[in-house]
């Protein structure tokens, strides 16, 4: 749910490989009983993020924003990369890339900028309409797990980038980018891998636990996140640290790794 450059090129590696596994759960559900699922009529959905907010106690993330015009997005996308001295003609291609994916499925983001990566400030996530008119989104334990979700990618804006014995930041980002040794695709397909995952994870044992939908469609995400690094892996076309990055990931979530692949293959 990161905003950044699509992997729309990558997606064409899931193939009719992951297609066939999706059936393969579908039937599976579909034999369980039958869960009714109530959706509340959200009536004031900043109310209903601060409620959620207050329970993941984020350590990244600053403020959870409802935006449903893009127009706090805009604000701060524009200051941000002001304060760096981005001209004019980059903040407004910036802001379309933004407003268009915004428009797609990207319902909840932490918008990322190279060149923040690793200030060690928080980041404010958005929200859009369309999150709260998502069917699946039907209870504050589908507003905790989206938040879980992006406190992954606002720690790693944070932070850095996690590599196996330390953290990437904007100085090494930035000249990685223009050799081309770390490939905004990839780091986009590992962030999300590692963002689907947590979700994944935190759904097992959340007090408030996630709809049925939504932990279905964390599962198959994480799933085809983690198929897309793994075929990348074996196909070596990832850089030596895009591997390393990849890798530390993969170790970190080695056991709910093992339950996606029973429950996929
Ligand atoms: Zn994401």
């Amino acid at each position: 749910m990161k905003l950044s450059i699509k992997c729309g090129l990558l997606a064409f590696i899931l193939g009719t490989g992951f297609a066939v596994h999706q059936i393969k759960e579908e039937r599976v559900e579909n034999k369980s009983a039958v869960k009714v699922e109530s959706k509340e009529r959200w009536a004031n959905p900043q109310n209903a993020l601060n409620e959620a907010f207050g329970i993941i106690k984020s350590d990244s993330i600053s403020r959870v924003i409802y935006d449903p015009v893009f127009e706090q997005t805009e604000l701060y996308v524009r200051s941000k990369l002001e304060a760096i001295g981005a001209e004019q003609q980059t903040i407004e291609n910036y802001l379309t890339k933004n407003k268009d994916s915004a428009l797609g499925n990207h319902y909840m983001n932490t918008v990322s900028f190279f060149r923040y990566t690793g200030d060690n400030e928080k980041r404010p996530v958005f929200v859009r309409e369309k999150f709260f008119k998502d069917p699946d989104t039907k209870g504050r334990g589908d507003l905790i797990s989206a938040l879980r979700h992006e406190e992954v990618h606002a720690k790693e804006e944070s932070e850095g980038y996690e590599l196996s014995n330390r953290r990437l930041k904007s100085d090494e980002i930035v000249p990685l980018l223009r050799e081309k040794m770390l490939r905004v695709e990839n780091v986009y397909i590992i962030g999300e891998f590692d963002a689907y995952t947590t979700q994944f994870e935190a759904a097992l044992t959340e007090k408030e636990p996630p709809s049925t939908g939504t932990l279905k469609n964390t599962k198959q995400k994480a799933y085809s996140f983690l198929f897309q690094i793994e075929s990348a892996i074996n196909m070596g076309t990832l850089t030596s640290i895009e591997k390393d990055h990849a890798r530390t990931k993969l170790r970190k979530h080695k056991k709910a790794i093992q339950s996606l692949k029973k429950m996929y293959k």
